[in-house]
């Protein structure tokens, strides 16, 4: 077999990989953007103390006691989705977006 058709072979299953695997990429993104934003009215919201802002943390709740200021979603370990945007994913509550600026009781910092 001729090299230039060895590297053309390459070259499509190389692209055969990078399309698929970019469709996915943005098809997350435009799926993530359009999750409802969770409701801090949501009983599973309200059972981990849920706010869309860490600055009206009721630290009077036991459930909150461990809250310290600077604490909020965009620092927390369990944020998805990309650095800076207003409301993105969370591992806790799935199918969800949740505020950057928020908090709940399950924080933990990043890694
Ligand atoms: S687990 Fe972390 S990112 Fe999710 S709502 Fe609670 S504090 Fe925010």
């Amino acid at each position: 077999m001729r090299d230039e058709n060895l590297s053309r072979r390459k070259f499509l299953q190389g692209l055969a990989v990078a399309v698929p695997a970019g469709s996915v990429l943005v098809q997350s993104r435009v799926q993530a953007q359009d999750l409802p934003k969770l409701d801090p009215a949501d009983p599973a919201a309200q059972a981990l103390v849920y706010v869309e802002d860490a600055a009206k943390v009721d630290t009077s709740n036991p459930m909150a006691a461990r809250f310290e200021a600077g604490q909020d979603c965009a620092n927390c370990a369990q944020i998805q989705g990309e650095d800076g945007a207003e409301w993105r994913g969370c591992g806790i509550f799935p199918g969800k977006l949740v505020a950057a600026k928020g908090w709940c009781s399950v924080w933990a910092p990043k890694p």
